[in-house]
Order: structure tokens, then C-alpha cells, then sequence
């Protein structure tokens, strides 16, 4: 085994969780990368194929994972993320939150591994307090069409402390924030696919409401720079104090409106935009009080939204056949 360790990436073939393996890869780690591909594609991971110490494993987490060999890390990414992959998916989205998350632990604590759940800001629901601090417990329609992918991660997240208290295991929790960049599906509904891939067709932008609600985007390389250093962080030099949830996302909070304009000014676009209803439960606000990540990860975003954005864009012109790949 690499003397770094050995890392079991569920969900590593999709968008975050295929740059997370790729970073891992290039850090030291050995990888193995477990995916039903129900969300996720193989090309995500096609340049780590053949690389020494990257595995892929076809396996659907709802059903029990065993695996050869040793353990050093498990990071539980698995579920569809976008609402309308989590609405289509709806079940699912909460048996691999609940039955996904149990046997990901019950994985890690037959290895001795250290477990990290990529959970979300969803469980604040529709806030009433913003910027969103961890110590808010959340506004969540328990019953609403969104509250599958709410209820799931609520329920992953008290498992996974279950375990910690239960079992001691050591485990670390990412409340990640919207988060965007290349490998995102050009369909899978999320603001930022729908926006530039209209506006690079000239197709007028769809905003949902009257496009007041505010959102506050990540760049993809930030987030993993901050799910590696919350997987690595040394909770014993904190005491009993570490804070096991840690906020992961950008604090520039922007309204949907703004968002395509930038949209249209990165694209060059011609677009105009149009008004759609606004899907039932949507949050109005949500942004990341990021305190705790500054404080105990030593860890802000660095990738400003115009360079974000110029890297999306030539992603999704490549996906799109507008240039040669
Ligand atoms: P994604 O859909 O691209 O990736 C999820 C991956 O999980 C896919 O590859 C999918 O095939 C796989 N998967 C789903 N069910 C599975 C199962 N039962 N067994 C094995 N694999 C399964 O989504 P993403 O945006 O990369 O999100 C990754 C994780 O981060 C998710 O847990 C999501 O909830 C969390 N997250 C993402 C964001 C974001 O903005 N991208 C925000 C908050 C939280
Ligand atoms: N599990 C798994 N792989 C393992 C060990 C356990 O998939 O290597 C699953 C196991 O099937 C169970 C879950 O993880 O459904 C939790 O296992 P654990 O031993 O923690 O608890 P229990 O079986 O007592 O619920
Ligand atoms: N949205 C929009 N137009 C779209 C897709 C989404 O105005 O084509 C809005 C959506 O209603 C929400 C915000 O953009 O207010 C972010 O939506 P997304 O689906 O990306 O993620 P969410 O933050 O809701 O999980």
C-alpha cells in the first residue's frame, strides 16, 4: 500500500467525486473508485484508467461492499445530487442515503478507516438565518418533493456521528455548498449547465421565479482542495472540541439573475432570458458561513467566479461539439 493510504471513493465516478480521485491519485494515494454509474459517467474517469494505484469497481452501495485488501480512508460520495436527478431517482436517493451510508460505515469500521461523509448544505432546508453557521439545525419540509434528498443526508449525518459515538470511528462531515465546474452533465438540470448551455445556443436563459434567490457557487478545485484537507485534518490536536461538520462552499453570495449575467458576459452569449415558475421548496437564500473552515482547515476559495466560469464554459463548448476536443 502507498504510505499515504488507501482510499475507498464512493460515488468517484461523478462530477466532485472524479476530481477528488484524480487529486488523491496525484497526492499519493491509491484509489478505489466505487460507482454504480447511475448519475456518474465512465468518461469522468477514463485519464485515471491504467494509472498505477487507481481501481474502479462497478457496485451499488445499497447492497453490502466488501472489499480485498486494506482500508486507510472512506470517503462517501455516492447519491444523486442535482434536483432533478434526485427527484427522478427519488427512492434511491434515499435508500443510498440511509442503507448506502450504513454499509459505507459498517465498511470503514471493519477496516479501521477514516470515514468522511460528502453531505450538504440541503439540510438547512430553506434557511431562515443566512449566511448558514453549522450550529443552524435547518428549515426542511419533511414531506416535500425535495426532502428526499434533505431527509437522506439528515439521516447520513446522524448515522455517521451513530458511529462515531457508538464505535469511536473517526469521521469527518462536508457540508458541501453549490458547487460547479467541468464534468458536470450538461442535463442534469443544475442552474449553471442549463444557463451556459442556452446561452452558447443563443436559447433565451430560464430563471426559475423572479430570480431573486441567492445561491453562492464553488469552483470544483476549491472544493476538493477543502474535502482533502478536512479528510487529513489532525482532530487530536484540537481536543474534544473539533468540530466533526465542517461548511465547504464560496461565501459571494449572488442572486440567480446575476448569475446569468454573468453567464451571458463569460459567454459572449446574445441570450435573453426568460421567467419559469419556481420549483416548490426552493430555498431563497444560502450562502456558507465559513468560520470553521478558515479556523480549523486553514481553508478559503481561491478561484474567482470569472475564472471559474471561463473554465466551465470551455468545458461544456467542448461537450457541446462547438470546438474540437
Ligand atoms: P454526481 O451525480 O455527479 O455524482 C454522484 C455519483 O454517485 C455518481 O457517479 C453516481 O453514479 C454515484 N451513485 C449514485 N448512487 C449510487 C449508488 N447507490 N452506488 C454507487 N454509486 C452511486 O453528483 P456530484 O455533484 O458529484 O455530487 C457528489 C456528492 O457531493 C453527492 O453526495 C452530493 O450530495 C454532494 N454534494 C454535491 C454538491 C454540488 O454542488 N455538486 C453540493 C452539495 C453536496
Ligand atoms: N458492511 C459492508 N462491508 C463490510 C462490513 C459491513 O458492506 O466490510 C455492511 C454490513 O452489511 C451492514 C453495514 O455495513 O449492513 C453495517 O455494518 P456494521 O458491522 O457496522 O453493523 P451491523 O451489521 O451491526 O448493522
Ligand atoms: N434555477 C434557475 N434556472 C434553471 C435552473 C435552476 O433559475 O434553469 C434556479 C433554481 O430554482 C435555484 C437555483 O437556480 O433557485 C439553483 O438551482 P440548482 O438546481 O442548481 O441547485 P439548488 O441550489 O437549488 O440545489
Amino acid at each position: 500500500m502507498s504510505p499515504l493510504g488507501r482510499v475507498l471513493v464512493t460515488g468517484g465516478a461523478g462530477f466532485v467525486g472524479s476530481h477528488m480521485c484524480e487529486r488523491l491519485l496525484r497526492e499519493g494515494y491509491e484509489v478505489l473508485c466505487v460507482d454504480s454509474l447511475l448519475t456518474g459517467r465512465k468518461v469522468n474517469i477514463a485519464a485515471l484508467d491504467g494509472m498505477p494505484g487507481f481501481e474502479f469497481l462497478s457496485h451499488d452501495v445499497t447492497n453490502p461492499l466488501y472489499v480485498d485488501g486494506p482500508l486507510t480512508h472512506v470517503l462517501h460520495m455516492a447519491s444523486p445530487a442535482s434536483p432533478k436527478d434526485y427527484a427522478l431517482h427519488s427512492i434511491h436517493t434515499l435508500k443510498v442515503g440511509a442503507l448506502g451510508t450504513h454499509n459505507a460505515l459498517g465498511l470503514a469500521k471493519a477496516k479501521g478507516a477514516r470515514f468522511l461523509l460528502a453531505s450538504t448544505s440541503e439540510v438547512y432546508g430553506d434557511p431562515e438565518v443566512d449566511p448558514q453557521p453549522e450550529t443552524y439545525w435547518g428549515r426542511v419540509n419533511p414531506i416535500g418533493p425535495r426532502s428526499v434528498y434533505d431527509e437522506a443526508k439528515r439521516f447520513a449525518e446522524s448515522i455517521t456521528m451513530a458511529y462515531h459515538r457508538a464505535h469511536g470511528l473517526d469521521v469527518r462531515i462536508a457540508r458541501i455548498f453549490n458547487t460547479y465546474g467541468p464534468r458536470m452533465r450538461l442535463d442534469d438540470g443544475r442552474v449553471l449547465p442549463n444557463l451556459i448551455s442556452q446561452a452558447l445556443r443563443d436559447e433565451p436563459l430560464t430563471i426559475y421565479g423572479d430570480g431573486t434567490q441567492t445561491r453562492a457557487f464553488c469552483f470544483v478545485d476549491d472544493l476538493v482542495e477543502g474535502l482533502l484537507r478536512l479528510l487529513t485534518f489532525d482532530t487530536a490536536k484540537h481536543g474534544a472540541d473539533t468540530p466533526r461538520v465542517i461548511n465547504l462552499g464560496n461565501s459571494e453570495e449572488i442572486t440567480v439573475l446575476d448569475l446569468a449575467a454573468r453567464v451571458i458576459a463569460s459567454t459572449e452569449s446574445r441570450s435573453e432570458t426568460v421567467f419559469e415558475p419556481l420549483p416548490i421548496d426552493d430555498p431563497k437564500v444560502r450562502c456558507p458561513d465559513l468560520a470553521l473552515a478558515k479556523r480549523y482547515l486553514d481553508w478559503a476559495p481561491a478561484v474567482s467566479m470569472e475564472s471559474g466560469l471561463r473554465e466551465t464554459v470551455a468545458y461544456f463548448k467542448t461537450e457541446m461539439g462547438l470546438v474540437p476536443s
